[in-house]
């Protein structure tokens, strides 16, 4: 019972709101027309702005017809664009006849004018009834090929996304995919054409409806979910306009910024990013002051656009693009020595273990990128991607302090240098029950070159 109260309010809020289904403006009506252009689109201007409505194909002299009656009001007879408004539209690109006055009353399905040279009518909805002189400012632009709105209306190809790239937030300087820091713009060069109903399109590329971004690790685990703030159900103000389009856009090239919440209330909150330094547990804005607390500690990750437009009626249309980048905010360290710094009474055959804080690099010639000091023969290997062994041979001296000296030669898998860190530990006694049998032969070598018989 309370199901269905619910369901009749929201049916009766729609019936106030909004306009019902309507045909297209041009015959034949009840048929589906090309579209040239869609809601939100970069135009020149002056002054720069969104595409406010849809551009339907249609040549020169072709007869458009309201689509809903009702008192028409600023006649606009200076081309271009010259237009009038009807009810909840706005038609431009009119030879307005001569019959139709400004403020007067006309019925739906009436011809009132032909296209220009323009060659597309171009139509505007209102979430409001426009009055003279055309309700600047109050107004929200809807998206005509919404499902319900401009019928019939259906999609078949997919949209395109032809790049991907990064920035440093709010900035022109690009970043390097191979290593991302701190807070990045994402900006996706994308685009989409519209089919009529025989699945023909006029060539035009328009703009998606909607374009988002997702993050996921190498090992396909989502750990950025889906983030989508550039959708057109409506336009945003067209002071936000660099928000939407970065630099290099043009009526037929969007770059859009994936990252940005234009639509956002809060004009705080409008310039966004991708902070890939972010702490974990925390807001996008607060920085992670070591790898261990970043929600994206330093490595590969997938960076993924998924561009959608309107498939009324169909499927809906996606494309997804990947791009793999790598994040290098922290310059490795070392987190952890055995024996630690200051050890005494260190085993004479103690393997000495080193541990990084991330995955390094295992190319750098470890002979040349770590001393011991006073020397020591032995061999250095990864026994993981992110830990060393060093293993004296045949042993240390007794009584000795070693320090051991990384340098930054040493580098993590984006090719960050390790910050340089020395440590020492002291050897114990000598101690036959550790070291037998080679304590017997330890005091006779005169060359380490002799160890090579000494595993036998
Ligand atoms: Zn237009």
């Amino acid at each position: 019972m309370k199901r269905i109260n619910i369901t009749v309010l929201i049916i009766i809020l729609f019936n106030i709101t909004l306009l019902q289904a309507y045909d297209w403006p041009i015959k034949e009506s009840t048929t589906q027309h090309q579209i040239n252009a869609t809601l939100g689109e970069w135009r020149e201007g002056p002054p720069i702005h969104f595409h406010a409505g849809v551009d339907i194909n249609a040549p020169c002299s072709t007869k458009v017809y309201t689509i809903e009656g009702g008192d028409t009001c600023y006649k606009d007879l200076v081309p271009s664009p010259r237009g009038i408004n009807i009810g909840h539209f706005r038609y431009y690109h009119m030879v307005i006849r001569d019959t139709i006055q400004d403020s007067s009353f006309i019925a739906s399905d009436s011809f009132f004018a032909k296209t220009d040279v323009g060659n597309h009518v171009h139509l505007q909805e209102g979430d409001v009834i426009l009055e003279h002189p055309g309700n600047p400012g109050n107004v929200h632009w809807l998206n005509p090929l919404r499902n319900g709105a401009i019928t019939p209306y259906a999609d078949y190809t997919n949209p395109h996304i032809d790049s991907i790239k990064f920035y440093r937030q709010g900035g022109s300087a690009q970043l390097n995919a191979d290593s991302l820091n701190g807070k990045v713009d994402i900006v996706a060069v994308a685009g989409d054409t519209r089919t009529d109903s025989t699945g023909h399109s006029a060539g035009h590329n328009v703009s998606v409806y909607r374009i988002g971004y997702l993050v996921k690790n190498m090992q396909d685990s989502i750990v950025k979910p889906y983030w989508e703030k550039v959708k057109f159900d409506s336009i945003p103000s067209n002071s936000y306009f660099s928000l939407v389009y970065a630099e290099g856009s043009s009526e037929t090239h969007f770059r859009y910024y994936v990252t940005n919440d234009v639509f956002n209330p809060d004009p705080g909150l409008k310039n966004m990013y991708w902070n890939t330094r972010q702490k974990i547990g925390e807001p996008d804005s607060i920085n992670a002051d070591s790898i261990e607390e970043a929600k994206y500690p330093d490595g590969e990750y997938k960076v993924i656009i998924k561009a959608f437009d309107i498939a009324y009626g169909i499927k809906e249309n996606c494309k997804t693009r990947t791009i793999n980048a790598n994040i290098a905010n922290f310059r490795p360290k070392v987190k952890y020595t055995d024996p630690y710094n200051g050890q005494n009474n260190v085993d004479l055959n103690k393997k000495v273990h080193i541990t990084f804080s991330e995955d390094m690099n295992k190319r750098v010639d470890l002979n040349s990128a770590i001393s011991i000091s006073p020397g020591v023969s032995g061999n250095f290997e990864w026994i993981n991607d992110n830990e060393i062994e060093f293993t004296p041979e045949p042993a240390f001296v007794e009584s000795t302090t070693y320090t051991i000296t990384l340098s930054d030669q040493l580098k993590d898998l984006q090719n960050q240098k390790l910050i340089p860190y020395t440590f020492s530990f002291t050897t114990g006694l000598n101690n036959a029950y550790h070291v037998y049998p080679t304590t017997f032969q330890w005091e006779n070598i005169d060359s380490w070159d002799i160890s090579t018989n000494w595993s036998q």
